[in-house]
């Protein structure tokens, strides 16, 4: 009797235990698995895909800095902008307009490469006589050759008497007038004076001009750029006109802030009739206009 008692406590004991424990611990266990099993098979994968990247990405470490960056800019596309950034965008100070581009954005933060001319550059002493080139040695880009005949036929008809100070200048002669500015003025010098590969002169299509006046305004014998041109006759009928031939001030005054230059009307950038046009109306430099209608052309 006792032992019977003993032996139906044991099995009542064993039957309690027995499916109590299974039951939930299978349960759990085959719940459990599957939603685990993936957890850690993912986390391990996370894991090792972002360590490799880590310890690749170290070396070219201004290459993530960049990426990251950008993105910022152009919110809406964090994904595509990550994925091309490793090759095909260059840097900034590496670019090839492509085809001599004319609307090639170039500003303190976007520039040219040091190899980079334009491969139609003839000298403006085989169309214009002596006193539009003052016997400079200057060259600009073909094609902008007939747009500036007919700029200047205009102004000379209503005896004007503009002249060219300079054309194209190359990364390193950029470079050098960079210097000569930064010797002499070297607080101002980054805001009158381009760094080499960020001068639109070496785009070939821009221009400073000049007027025989200048030297009487400022009561200096040779000084040849002057804030003063702008209430020359000359610098007052670019301002009012030049963008009917094609031509656009590209640091106007006010847009320091904009273009990181101070105020230029001697400066002109030829960009065709129908852009000057829509930029003298809209009160845009070509530098906003470029950033604002192609975006980012480089990783400044
Ligand atoms: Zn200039």
């Amino acid at each position: 009797m006792k032992a019977m008692l003993l032996l139906v406590l044991l099995l009542a004991l064993l039957a309690a235990c027995a499916p109590a424990r299974p039951a939930p611990v299978e349960l759990v266990q085959i719940t459990a698995s599957p939603t685990l099993a993936p957890l850690p098979t993912r986390a391990p994968t996370l894991a090792p895909a972002a360590g490799p990247t880590d310890t690749s990405t170290p070396p070219p470490s201004p290459t993530p800095l960049p990426t990251a960056t950008l993105p910022p800019t152009a919110t809406a596309s964090p994904t595509p902008t990550r994925t091309p950034s490793p090759t095909p965008i260059p840097l900034c100070k590496e670019r090839f307009p492509a085809d001599d581009d004319l609307l090639a954005l170039v500003s303190h933060d976007y520039g040219l490469a040091a190899d980079y001319r334009p491969g139609d550059l003839v000298p403006l002493g085989d169309t214009f006589p002596s006193a539009v080139t003052r016997g400079y040695p200057t060259q600009v880009r073909a094609v902008i050759i007939p747009p500036l005949e007919v700029l200047i036929a205009a102004m000379h008809a209503e005896e004007l008497r503009p002249f060219v100070v300079s054309g194209f200048r190359s990364y390193y002669d950029q470079n050098a007038a960079r210097q000569k500015w930064a010797e002499q003025f070297p607080e101002w010098a980054h805001n009158i004076s381009a760094l080499p590969g960020h001068s639109e002169h070496q785009l070939g299509t821009t221009l400073d001009f000049s007027t025989p006046d200048l030297p009487y305004m400022v009561g200096e014998p040779f000084i040849e750029f002057h804030p003063a041109f702008a209430v020359s006759g000359e610098g007052r009928w670019l301002a009012e006109r030049a963008h009917e031939f094609g031509f656009t001030m590209s640091y106007p005054d006010g847009k320091y802030e904009e273009t990181g230059f101070n105020y230029e009307p001697w400066h002109f950038r030829y960009v065709g009739v129908e852009l000057a046009t829509e930029l003298k109306e809209s009160g845009l430099t070509i530098s906003e206009y470029l950033l604002a209608a192609h975006g980012a052309p480089c990783r400044p």
